[in-house]
């Protein structure tokens, strides 16, 4: 995406600035997306960032990456194992994981997090970090959709091996059965998208992520979305949500 941020700080791992550093907004935005596994949080991600111009921070964008490094940390290799089984990876991993990227969080230019916080101790952390810079969330968007619609989501979903694209066997195909678009890389189910591993992330959603839409509503920054319809349609629902709550900021 041309003219897009690099989010080099986020992969990278480092406390380092990322060149070019996003354009600095009068109010960045600084958002949080939650949902159950197979809402469609990473392309709303993707979407939304095009129109924020904030960066989209995934952390299992982060693990997934991990799994092509050569030498993953001992921790890393727990973590990988717990991702591969459809688990949440424990709050020490993922939050020293996050502190290291600290630099994103305080970007002049916001952020969409997506996938993180995923418990509510995480979610505490995040508060910590953001306060340590006078900081606060301005919204939390979480998108709703019944159980059997995200079962046939996950199921169907495919991603390519090379640049990451995300399709869906019927509701996105590609051009070409198995091939992207995008780069001619070979589609694949990922791991965590088998069967028995969807079971148990939708287990570990409803008992550790779930109680964090009371964390936030709590805050009166939640913001409900239905994700039904085109992604374009929940897209422009979500940033009618957000001018609503924050008012025209961008
Ligand atoms: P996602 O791409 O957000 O669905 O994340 C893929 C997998 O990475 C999850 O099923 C977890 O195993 C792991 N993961 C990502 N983010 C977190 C987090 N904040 N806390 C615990 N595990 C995570």
């Amino acid at each position: 995406m041309s003219g897009h941020p690099t989010r080099q700080g986020w992969f990278s791992g480092e406390a380092v600035e990322c060149n070019p550093l996003p354009p600095p907004r009068e109010h960045p935005y600084r958002l949080v997306l939650l949902g159950p596994p197979g809402v469609g949080k990473g392309t709303q991600a993707t979407l939304l960032c095009e129109y924020t111009r904030a960066c989209h921070l995934s952390t299992g964008e982060l693990f997934r990456a991990a799994k092509c490094q050569h030498a993953p940390s001992p921790a890393m290799l727990l973590a990988l194992d717990a991702m591969r089984r459809g688990e949440l990876v424990s709050d020490e991993v993922v939050i020293s994981m996050v502190q290291e990227r600290m630099t994103c969080l305080h970007c002049p230019g916001g952020f969409s997090l997506d996938g993180f916080p995923r418990t509510v101790r995480q979610a505490r952390e995040l508060d910590r970090m953001l306060a340590e810079s006078d900081l606060t969330l301005d919204a939390v968007v979480c998108y709703e959709l019944p159980l059997e619609e995200i079962v046939a989501r996950l199921g169907g979903r495919r991603t390519c091996s090379d640049c990451r694209a995300v399709y869906h066997v019927t509701a996105n195909p590609p051009a070409v059965p198995d091939v992207c678009d995008q780069c001619g890389g070979a589609l694949v189910l990922r791991e965590d998208d088998h069967p028995t591993a969807i079971r148990r992330r939708m287990q570990a959603y409803r008992a550790d992520t779930a109680p964090l839409i009371d964390y936030y509503a709590a805050t009166g920054k939640l913001i409900r979305i239905e994700a039904v319809g085109t992604p374009e349609a929940i897209r422009a629902r979500t940033v009618e949500a957000l001018h609503a709550l924050m008012g025209a900021v961008a």
